[in-house]
């Protein structure tokens, strides 16, 4: 099970650092094609690099997700240098934190246009790739901030989560008729270079609220993530699955505690 998707092409956004990475790692070990789209050189050479000398077939593209003809030319690289495009995993994003009280617009704006408008770019611009091809799938990276819990100091990062939920079941309306499936993967807290950023303090506090008391690894994501991308998950669109250790299950500390 879950071969399905060796020789396939997949976009990865934000596939040079964090859970883009990880999903790029498990897609490229199932023998897929991996086109990695960032806006930092060092970090996407490397990922490159490291996914060629484990034995997987992978690029990189600079990419500014927030920038239609930037991923216009994503989508055309890819094309060229694998053939096709299978797989969109629209996964880059940014959550930095700032209190209601203090963002201004132009916060507001960086961080809905990286995460919202991003996904509905990417996705637009992989359809046509994907209808050559008679088929596709696309891969949301959201979040349980947003759709299902809050955070203090991002009402702008869970609005852009909850947002991409809510463009999901539109589009795998649309889409469906396209023989292409949306589905979206929903992180609880797991290890990146961007989640270290928020301090030791955070991440011990966060693994003592998770039941299974640990923060996730980027392949947990990549793994669910594959998941969606196989034949076998072929009649699945328009869903959501939480990879978060138990994290939104508790009803109080007292619950916790007790479990
Ligand atoms: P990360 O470690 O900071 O990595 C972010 C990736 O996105 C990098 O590759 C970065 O590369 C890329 N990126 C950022 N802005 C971009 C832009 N404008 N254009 C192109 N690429 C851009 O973050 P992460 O923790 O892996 O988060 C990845 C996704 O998972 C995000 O959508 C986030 O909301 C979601 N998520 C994360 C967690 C978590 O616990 N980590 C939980 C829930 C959801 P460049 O900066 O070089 O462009």
């Amino acid at each position: 099970m879950f071969k399905s998707i060796a020789g396939r092409t997949a976009i990865v956004t934000g596939g040079s650092k964090g859970i883009g990475k990880g999903i790029a790692r498990v897609f490229a070990n199932a023998g897929a094609n991996v086109m990695i789209a960032a806006r930092g050189q060092a970090d996407a050479e490397r990922t490159v690099d490291e996914l060629k000398a484990a034995g997987g077939k992978a690029a990189w593209c600079a990419c500014d997700v927030t920038q239609p003809d930037q991923i216009e030319a994503l989508v055309e690289r890819t094309e060229a240098e694998f053939g096709g495009l299978d797989i969109l995993c629209a996964n880059a994003g940014i959550f930095p934190q700032t209190k209601l009280l203090e963002m201004g617009p132009d916060d507001w704006d960086h961080v809905l246009n990286t995460n919202l408008k991003s996904t509905f770019l990417s996705v637009r611009s992989a359809v046509p790739a994907m209808q050559r091809r008679g088929k596709g799938r696309i891969i949301i990276t959201s979040s349980i901030t947003g759709p299902i819990t809050g955070y203090p100091g991002w009402t702008h990062y869970a609005a852009s989560k909850a947002g991409q939920l809510g463009f999901l079941k539109t589009a795998a309306m649309e889409l469906a008729r396209y023989n292409i499936t949306i589905n979206a993967v929903m992180p609880g807290n797991i290890i990146t270079e961007g989640l270290e950023g928020l301090g030791q303090e955070y991440l011990d506090t966060m693994a003592a609220s998770i039941p299974l008391k640990r923060l996730g690894a980027v392949e947990d994501i990549g793994n669910a993530a594959l998941f969606f991308a196989t034949d076998e998950a072929g009649y699945i669109t328009g869903q959501t699955l939480v990879v978060d250790g138990g994290q939104i299950l508790p009803e109080s500390i007292e619950a916790l505690a007790e479990a």
